[in-house]
């Protein structure tokens, strides 16, 4: 697990290395991204420990062979999944954040937190976290499954969709499922929530009971969408996804009160 105590490591400059690239993250040569403990180079932000080692995330222009995070999201243990989503998100802040948003003079960071801040202005900047939800509608023991034109093939997942500014989750889970199948939810209840650093949403995990069945796609964000059972289910999302969990906790759920 990571700590996240970054508090106390002001002036540390060395531990495990992650080096994130344009394409992905380096290997350590032991199918693991925790680089051989030693110095930290110039630019490495202490993101935590782990193990109770330091560890540092570390941008770099990388190469073209590094692994994407979704292969790394799935190949390490589910332990690995907040060093790797704080990793990916705090390099995607230094990256996007170097110029203050409301004066334009280069941003400088503050040690022991996340937090940087425009010596001209004193505007501040921290990590942005974008929060979502992700919701599996049902009607009784059938899920709502649809897909995207930009999954793969085969496959059907819960509907998902930013939270706008002013509304309530509960609200964007009514919202959201009218507006991508058209169908009018009954209970709202709350799941669980996943960090999902792609690049930055923190997706909260509702189930919804549909209170109407009939379904009108809309054709952009979803391409495809049905009334699934059991028996015979689509492709579905990978495990280490809320969306997995959200659709696997139904259906043993639903095994059980048979
Ligand atoms: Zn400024």
């Amino acid at each position: 697990m990571l700590t996240r105590d970054i508090r106390t490591l002001t002036g540390c400059r060395e531990g495990y290395l992650i080096r994130v690239g344009e394409h992905g993250i380096a290997d350590n040569g032991q199918g693991g991204i925790l680089q051989p403990r030693g110095r930290w180079p110039d630019g490495a932000i202490a993101i935590g420990y782990w193990n109770e080692v330091p560890v540092a995330v570390l941008s770099e222009p990388g190469e073209e062979q590094w692994l994407p995070a979704r292969h790394w999201l799935g190949a390490l243990p589910e332990q690995s999944f907040g060093l790797i989503s704080t990793a990916l998100q705090i390099v995607r802040w230094a990256q996007d954040h170097r110029f203050c948003g409301r004066c334009g003079t280069r941003m400088r960071r503050r040690p022991g937190e996340f937090m940087m801040a425009c010596p001209a202005c004193s505007f501040r900047s921290y990590p942005r976290i974008s929060p979502c939800i992700i919701t599996l509608v049902t009607w009784r023991d059938q899920l709502l499954l649809a897909r995207s034109p930009r999954f793969p093939t085969g496959r059907f997942s819960t509907l998902a969709g930013f939270i706008e500014p002013g509304e309530s989750a509960e609200e964007a889970v009514r919202r959201e499922v009218f507006e991508e199948v058209g169908v009018q939810v009954g209970r709202v209840s709350y799941f669980k929530s996943q960090s999902w650093p792609m690049p930055h949403s923190f997706m909260m995990g509702f189930y919804a009971e549909a209170a109407s069945r009939d379904l009108h796609i809309d054709g952009v964000e979803i391409e495809a969408a049905d009334w699934f059972t059991a028996d015979q289910l689509p492709g579905l999302p990978p495990s280490y996804s809320i969306s997995s969990a959200l659709i696997e906790n139904f259906l043993r759920g639903s095994a059980t009160r048979e």
